[in-house]
Order: C-alpha cells, then structure tokens, then sequence
C-alpha cells in the first residue's frame, strides 16, 4: 500500500472570472516522481504554485505531508524544495556565496561543497553565477531546492530550453533525489522526460486532469483502445542518433 504524502481534492483557482483550474483531485505518493503534464495554459504551475504556498487557491483543500494548507502552511514551507526561477539569482555572487545565502535564508546549516558535489558543480564553486551555462544554472537551482533537506521537491519545468546531454544529465540528478529519499513533482511538457522519469503522471488540459495513471499504463491503454501509429516507429530516433555522434558527456563546463 501506497502511502499518500499529498492529497489534492477539487482544487479551483481563478483569475478574475478566468477558470485556471477547474476543481482538480489528485494524491501524490510518498517516494514517487510525479508529473503534471500538459499544454501551456493548461494550469501546471498554477497548481503547483498553490501547493508550495506561493499562490492562493480560491477553493479545494490540499494536504501535504499531512498539514493542512490553510492552516499551516509555515509547516509545509519548512518540509519542501521549491525550484526558484533562474533569473532570482544575484548574478555577481559565487555559487558558494549564493549557497551561504540560502543557507541563512532557511536558517539551515548546509555543507556548501557537498551539495555542489551532487550536482556536479564542485568545481564551478568559484563562479559567478552569469558565468554558467543554462545546464549549469538549472542544475544549481536544483540544488538551491535542496538546502533545508526537503521531503517533497518541486521542480517546474526544470529542462526546459536545455540541449539532450544536459536534459539527460538532469534526469540523473532528479533521479539521485528520488533514490535518496524525497518524492519529486515535476512539471514538463517533454513526454520523453515523463516517460523516462515519472513513475505516474496527470495530464492536464485546460484546468481539468484528463488522465492519471503511470506511464507505461498509458501506453498500453491507448494501444488496447485500437491505436496504431500512422508510420512504425524506428529503431531509433534523431535524439539518439544526436547523442550517438556527439557523446553523452556535458558539453557545458
Ligand atoms: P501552465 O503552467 O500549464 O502553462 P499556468 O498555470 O501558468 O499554466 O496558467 C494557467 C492559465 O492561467 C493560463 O491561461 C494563464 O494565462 C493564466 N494565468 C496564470 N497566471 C495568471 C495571473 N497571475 N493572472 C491571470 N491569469 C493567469
Ligand atoms: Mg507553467
């Protein structure tokens, strides 16, 4: 049995008269990565946003990790990771100046060239934050998520714009969270990256999840349903042919 660490029941947020989401439901498991898929708009980070605590709801009652989000939500902030966008970085600062810094922030003692460690940039301590590339910068702030040793990591389109050796490199790193321990909710609209990643997913569209269930399950709907792809698929694809040619090694340091 599954133990459930968040549990969201009919979750409605508007803006002004605009329904951004329409009284959604979902639990997410303890240890799990769970991703919120779907076009843009479709009000993922609405969601999310709602649960971190960083944006009001106007209905529904959300539980994470059993603190009522009306109630507490100073508990919830102290048990989660919440991946800040990139821009929220003082550029001139060093990675082990930033990482003081957030440290002092959460008022949690940190082990600054540990947590470089784990996400191969140890040897970047000494830069400036402007002086990385995107692959780098996604992974520092996943690792800024990190500081205060959260339960639950939330990670919002965290590969976004980035090249496939440092997306992949990414789903190592999100990997190693998971393994350690946190449940990790993800948000994504690569369906490579929630297959590769995701142990279940909600897809969802237009303020409303229209399916939830893992992956693989997915699939094997869909195909049970009488779906064939209009052209078999390869053996491999230009991805693969990409990485092939070009080495699965960061290219970005
Ligand atoms: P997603 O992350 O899936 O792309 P969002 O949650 O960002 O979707 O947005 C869902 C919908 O709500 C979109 O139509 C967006 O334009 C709208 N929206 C998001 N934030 C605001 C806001 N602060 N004010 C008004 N509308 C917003
Ligand atoms: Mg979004």
């Amino acid at each position: 049995m599954q133990k459930t660490i968040i549990s969201v029941k009919n979750l409605k947020k508007n803006y002004g008269s605009f329904e951004a989401v329409k009284g959604i439901s979902f639990d997410v498991f303890e240890g799990e990565i769970f991703g919120l898929l779907g076009p843009n708009g479709a009000g993922k980070s609405t969601t999310l946003e709602i649960m971190e605590t960083l944006r009001q709801k106007t209905s529904g009652e959300v539980m994470v990790n059993g603190l009522n989000l009306d109630t507490e939500p100073d508990g919830i902030k102290k048990i989660i990771g919440v991946q800040l966008q990139t821009s929220g970085f003082y550029p001139g600062l060093n990675l082990l100046e930033l990482i003081a810094l957030f440290s002092g922030l959460y008022n949690q003692p940190v082990e600054p060239m540990e947590l470089l460690k784990l996400v191969n940039l140890a040897d970047k301590a000494k830069n400036k934050y402007k002086e990385m590339s995107g692959g780098q910068k996604q992974r520092f702030s996943i690792a800024t998520t990190l500081i205060n040793k959260p339960k639950i990591v939330f990670l919002d389109e965290p590969t976004t714009g980035l090249d496939p050796q440092a997306r992949r490199n990414l789903w190592e790193l999100i990997k190693d969270i998971r393994q350690k321990g946190a449940t990790v909710i993800i948000t994504t609209h690569y369906m490579d990256e929630a297959e590769q990643l995701c142990d279940r997913i909600a897809i969802m569209d237009e303020g409303r999840i229209i399916a939830l269930a893992s992956p693989d399950i997915m699939i094997d709907d869909l195909i049970a349903s009488g779906f064939e792809k209009p052209r078999p698929a390869k053996a491999a694809n230009l991805e693969d042919v990409f990485i092939s040619l070009t080495g699965k090694e960061m290219r970005d340091e």
